[in-house]
């Protein structure tokens, strides 16, 4: 029978779980410094843990339930991962480099309800929630990867972009977060890991009061309720007017820059007016916000959206800059491979059918 991965356990709830087990305290900050700065595979290489809690973990635990199922490697250094968990699932991981160090982009769904009708990922409804242990797996895995090319390089930075709404699966998504930045552990620094919604207004206030030092980064896409709606379903539920509320409360509890998510979709919504209009809405944020412009990556699935000429890229940017909004257009990475968010796991999914 498949065990649940020790990763999902924050190291309160390990050391919790082992005390009311018989454990000494001490147990949890061994199987800790194993786990996250020796990373073994096995419970059997913790030789410094007794046979007794070497028998309680195995029995009730597993290290590895993620399975590498593809992994493509693009020349400028992105790493694409389908993973296999215990039910058979597939879901996707990117490592990528940047000057700055190595981001992991994780996934939190399989599949996703949000229905953007840009996302290969959204074709595919949700299925189910990963858990914690399923979500810091994947960067485990990575930083496996990392460690395996044997040059000391880590994990710096983290990105919950992946497939799924994150604020979907939120607890999860909080014990995850919990684990990755404990500084017995992995300690990836708040500042360094980002969070991206589609917009779930009443989570961005909850999560502005549990982790006010995490980025935000919020799917925005359109400048108008009419044309969100046309691009993202999730809009007719919670219209931009409600969503804007939930970011001042954000902007106004964290004092933190938030990020917005522009997808640039050929004569959809890269026009000038479509620009002014976005920097209007956001005008009152301008000193606290960031506007990512992210060219469409066309997909086989969605023959309906081109990307934007450059052209049109650039006067979006100028009008934006124009106005005092601080924005910049996104570099692409693994453009030889897979790249776009779901692109791998559908492709895979198609071929398995
Ligand atoms: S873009 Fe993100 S939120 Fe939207 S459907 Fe795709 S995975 Fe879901």
């Amino acid at each position: 029978m498949s065990k649940p991965s020790i990763y999902g356990l924050t190291f309160e709830q390990l050391t919790d779980w082992l005390i009311e087990y018989g454990h000494k305290k001490f147990r949890a900050q061994q199987v800790w410094g194993w786990l996250y700065q020796k990373r073994v595979k096995d419970f059997a290489e913790m030789t410094n843990v007794n046979k007794d809690c070497l028998q309680l973990l195995e029995e009730h635990y597993d290290i590895q339930t993620l399975e590498e199922h593809v992994k493509q490697e693009s020349k400028d250094g992105t790493v694409k991962f389908l993973f296999r968990l215990q039910d058979g699932n597939l879901i996707e991981t990117v490592l990528m480099k940047h000057k700055y160090g190595y981001s992991v982009c994780v996934t939190t769904q399989v599949g996703c309800n949000i229905g953007c009708s840009f996302c290969a990922s959204g074709l595919l409804k949700k299925s189910r929630d990963l858990s914690s242990g399923e979500i810091v797996e994947q960067i485990m895995n990575v930083q496996h990867y990392l460690d395996g090319l044997g040059q000391e390089q880590r994990v710096s930075h983290i990105v919950v972009m992946g497939i799924g709404e994150p604020f979907d699966n939120f607890e999860n998504l909080i014990d995850f977060l919990d684990v990755v930045k404990d500084q017995k552990g992995l300690a990836i620094g708040a500042r360094h890991i980002t969070v991206s919604t589609s917009g779930l207004a009443d989570k961005v206030r909850k999560f502005a009061d549990v982790h006010s030092q995490v980025n935000l980064a919020i799917s925005l896409h359109a400048p108008n309720n009419e044309l969100r709606s046309q691009i993202m379903k999730l809009n007719r539920a919670i219209p931009i007017e409600k969503l804007m509320d939930a970011i001042d409360y954000y902007l106004e509890k964290t004092n933190r820059r938030i990020t917005f998510e522009y997808i640039l979709l050929k004569d959809v919504n890269d026009k000038k007016e479509h620009a002014l209009e976005l920097a209007e809405l956001i005008a009152d944020k301008r000193k606290l916000s960031y506007v990512n412009l992210i060219p469409y990556n066309p997909v086989d699935e969605h023959g309906q959206y081109q990307r934007s000429t450059d052209e049109a890229i650039r006067t979006f940017f100028d009008t934006l800059k124009k106005k005092g909004i601080n924005c910049g257009v996104r570099l692409e990475h693994g453009t030889d491979i897979d790249a776009a968010c779901g692109q791998l796991r559908s492709k895979q999914i198609k071929k398995a059918k």
